[in-house]
């Protein structure tokens, strides 16, 4: 076991650790990988210093930089069978979504690949000859890159790829749930010939692995993805040393429905909204908010189609949905549907494990959806992270924005309406960092991807997502450099 990539170099944890990684599909063992201890990660974060201090790449020209990203990508392309089965054993996910989140993945490294070398500042009129002056971009530094578990590859790469274009050196660390999809990212950056040090990898519990990255004066910047929690205590560790911090953090997402809405499409979308991945999805369409007028028929539709949803294994062809990540958060699950039972929502549908004896060793929850709901309920504002719908009413248009704005998170959400106007209307009053017109979960590597409120700090993806990892700094040149004669004599 040596699969902590320190310095270019492939090694196992100092103190010797190791754990177990099993499919939440059916408890088989995928992967006994090296858990690192705060040593492994003190170790890469001085690997990534020195990479980044006496170079070559943060003084490699942004377009070689951007190659590598391109050659990467190919690598990846050419192993995409090898990643995508990768990634469902270790989260439990379709082999068909898993495959998609492989493409997204190369996306991402072709567009960041892309944009390597096309923006190189800007020059500033001085109104003088003997002056030049310039605003140039230079990386932040030795970037400490921390990622959850629902989409591994996915959040690792939408970090990865701007720091490293932007010339910054790296430790990532992965989710300890979900970590072999990183092993072979590191290893297609080695191939594609990432200098050693630029990119290193640690592997881990969050205190144990994770924790030094964000306390450790030699790191310049953190960017982390996960739960509202975690984000909270690494941005109050990361004051200490000052860092620059990029937070992605939960959603708990509007999805609301007008009656003049098209009203198959909307309860299709509906359904994926938030049952693809099982809700494990920060953008989740989790809170179906729907007009008074098409409540019930819209309801009953979405139940209906919901209970025929047939869960399974990655590679079973008819599972449509998989289990969640671990028993501990199916616990979770079954507490906010619990507590919103108890507060008042009704159970249309789901809200018991399934007794299907061929689901038995898996983590499975049914999609379950909970009617009358209230903002004031637990499973409403807070994120259960699982399949779980609420539905809340609205009156009118402010009534439905209202309701819709009324949550700490502002990550992402969605309008559906056949009524142009208003819909550009609820769009641009939705405090959200993505609204979707008529549609559900779409997202584009061009576009800045980030949220409002308690969803974070920052943008990834977008030009706006590489500006997260570099520091736009003036350049002021005196190029006739004479004697100013201040002072007489
Ligand atoms: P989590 O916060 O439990 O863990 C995320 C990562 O942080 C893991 O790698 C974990 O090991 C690490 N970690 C935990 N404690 C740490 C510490 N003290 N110091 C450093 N690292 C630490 O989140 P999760 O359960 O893995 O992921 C689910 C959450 O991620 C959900 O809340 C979801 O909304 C969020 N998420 C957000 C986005 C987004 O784009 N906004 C995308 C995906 C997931």
């Amino acid at each position: 076991m040596a699969d902590l990539y320190v310095d270019g170099k492939w090694r196992a944890a100092v103190a010797g650790g190791h754990r177990e990684i099993r499919c939440p599909a059916d408890g088989t063992l995928v992967a006994t990988v090296s858990e690192a201890t705060r040593p492994d990660t003190e170790a890469a974060i001085t690997a990534a210093r020195r990479a980044f201090d006496e170079g070559p790449w943060p003084h490699t020209p942004e377009r070689e930089r951007g190659a590598l990203l391109l050659r990467t990508a190919g690598i990846i392309e050419r192993d995409a069978k090898e990643f995508a089965r990768a990634e469902s054993l270790d989260t439990g996910k379709r082999l068909v979504e898993s495959e998609y989140d492989i493409a997204d993945v190369v996306s991402c490294l072709r567009y960041y690949g892309g944009i390597a070398g096309t923006d190189a500042g800007r020059v500033i009129d001085t109104g003088r000859d003997d002056a030049v002056s310039r605003v140039v971009y230079e990386p932040v530094g030795v970037c400490g890159l921390i990622t959850p578990w629902n989409y591994p590859l996915l959040q690792a790469s939408w970090k990865v790829a701007p720091a490293l274009v932007a010339g910054n050196t790296f430790v990532l660390k992965p989710s300890e749930l979900t970590p072999s999809t990183a092993i072979l990212l590191l290893r297609a950056l080695e191939e594609a010939g990432l200098p050693p040090g630029a990119g290193n990898l640690v592997l881990g519990a969050g205190p144990e692995a994770g924790a030094a990255l964000s306390e450790h004066p030699a790191v310049d910047m953190v960017s982390f993805t996960g739960g509202l929690e975690t984000g909270k205590r690494i941005m109050a560790t990361a004051a200490a040393t000052v860092k620059k911090v990029a937070l992605e953090l939960g959603g708990k997402n509007p999805n609301v429905v007008f009656a003049d809405a098209d009203f198959d499409t909307a309860v299709d979308f509906a359904l994926t909204a938030v049952f693809l991945h099982s809700g494990q999805v920060c953008s989740a369409g989790a809170r179906l908010i729907v007009e008074d007028r098409v409540h019930d028929a819209f309801v009953d539709e979405v139940v209906r189609r919901a209970r025929l949803i047939r869960l399974g294994g990655p590679f079973d062809p008819e599972a449509e949905t998989g289990a969640l990540i671990s028993a501990q958060h199916r616990e979770k699950v079954e507490a906010y549907v619990a507590a919103g039972i108890a507060e008042g929502a009704v159970l249309r549908c789901g809200g018991t494990r399934p007794d299907d004896p061929a689901l038995a060793n898996g983590f499975y929850y049914p999609p379950t959806v909970l009617d009358e709901c209230r903002q004031d309920m637990r499973v409403v504002h807070e994120e259960s992270f699982g399949p779980v719908l609420t539905v809340e009413r609205f009156r009118d248009e402010d009534d439905a924005v209202r309701i819709a704005n009324d949550t700490e998170y502002g990550l992402a959400g969605a309008v559906w309406t056949q009524d142009a106007g208003k819909a550009q209307r609820v769009a641009r009053r939705l405090r959200h960092g993505t609204v979707w017109i008529n549609d559900y979960h779409p997202y584009v590597p061009q576009a800045e991807w980030g949220g409002f409120g308690h969803s974070g700090v920052g943008r990834e993806l977008g030009p706006t997502g590489l500006d997260e990892y570099r520091e736009p700094k003036h350049v002021w040149q005196n190029i006739q450099p004479r004697p100013q004669h201040w002072f007489r004599g």
